[in-house]
């Protein structure tokens, strides 16, 4: 069995006192079932204060894109590297707003992936439809075509993480059906086991888009459901941790 992630992307939102909110994970994570794997995301100013204050190892860490390189002249960026060195142990690759803001192609996102690996922390790798592209009947193709171009060969199906986000569901209250949740990630799940075999078994496959309590039960009872990834109701832990429940009372 796959052990899920419920992982909380708090984008560009957070200043020190956003420690707060983790504190308050923390505590709530205490009464809960350690049957899931927790992380947040938080922005690069803050992993490192995040990581030092951090008292329990059931919180994970992780950054919310890396550079290709290790180090070099690339003003505002941030290596795998320095990702893991300050305290994260995951980092978020390809997410849409990624894409569509800095123009990051699929074999972009395949060169971030790979300095996850040289860094030795896990890629989360984000793709997903944009609502023109699901109106004409491109999705299947869309995220197929990222899937492929966007994991390089040096993964072996174990070393990642996948997070499917219909553009158009992200930060927008529209959340896709479980219909549309469960053909889609059945389709991720199948390309990932022509490409890796067995291994391709075990990758975890998290949904993302307007995720919140009222619906994470329902998403989360899919079989190829193996998590979250949470933009807006990562930022108040109340919310965060009753998504956090209902993926782990369903266990
Ligand atoms: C995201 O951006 O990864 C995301 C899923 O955001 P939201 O939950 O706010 O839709």
């Amino acid at each position: 069995m796959i052990r899920p992630l419920i992982a909380g992307n708090w984008k560009m939102n957070g200043l020190l006192a956003s420690l707060d909110i983790m504190r308050e994970m923390e505590s709530g994570l205490s009464s809960l079932q350690d049957k899931a794997d927790c992380l947040i995301c938080p922005p690069a100013t803050l992993l490192a204060s995040m990581a030092a204050e951090k008292s329990t190892s059931r919180l994970k860490l992780g950054g919310q894109d890396c550079h290709s390189e290790s180090s070099g002249a690339h003003t505002g960026d941030t290596a795998a590297e320095m990702v893991a060195d300050a305290g994260g142990s995951y980092v978020i690759v390809g997410h849409s707003e990624r894409r569509a803001d800095h123009g990051e192609s699929s074999e972009i996102v395949a060169t971030k992936m790979k300095a996850a690996f040289r860094a030795g922390i896990t890629p989360i790798i984000c793709i997903g439809e944009t609502l023109d592209e699901r109106e004409g009947g491109k999705t299947l193709d869309v995220v197929s075509d990222q899937l492929a171009v966007s994991i390089p060969d040096e993964a072996s199906g174990t070393d990642f993480v996948v997070a499917y986000e219909p553009v158009w569901a992200i930060g927008t209250g529209k959340v896709a059906t479980v219909e549309q949740v469960a053909e889609i990630h059945d389709a991720i799940r199948a390309a990932l086991e022509n490409r890796f075999g067995a291994q391709g078994a075990g990758t975890p496959i998290l949904y993302g888009g307007s995720m919140k309590p009222e619906n994470a039960a329902g998403l989360l009872a899919l079989s190829n459901v193996n998590g979250g990834l949470i933009g807006g109701a990562s930022l108040k832990a109340a919310d965060f941790l009753a998504i956090y429940a209902a993926c782990v009372s369903q266990l």
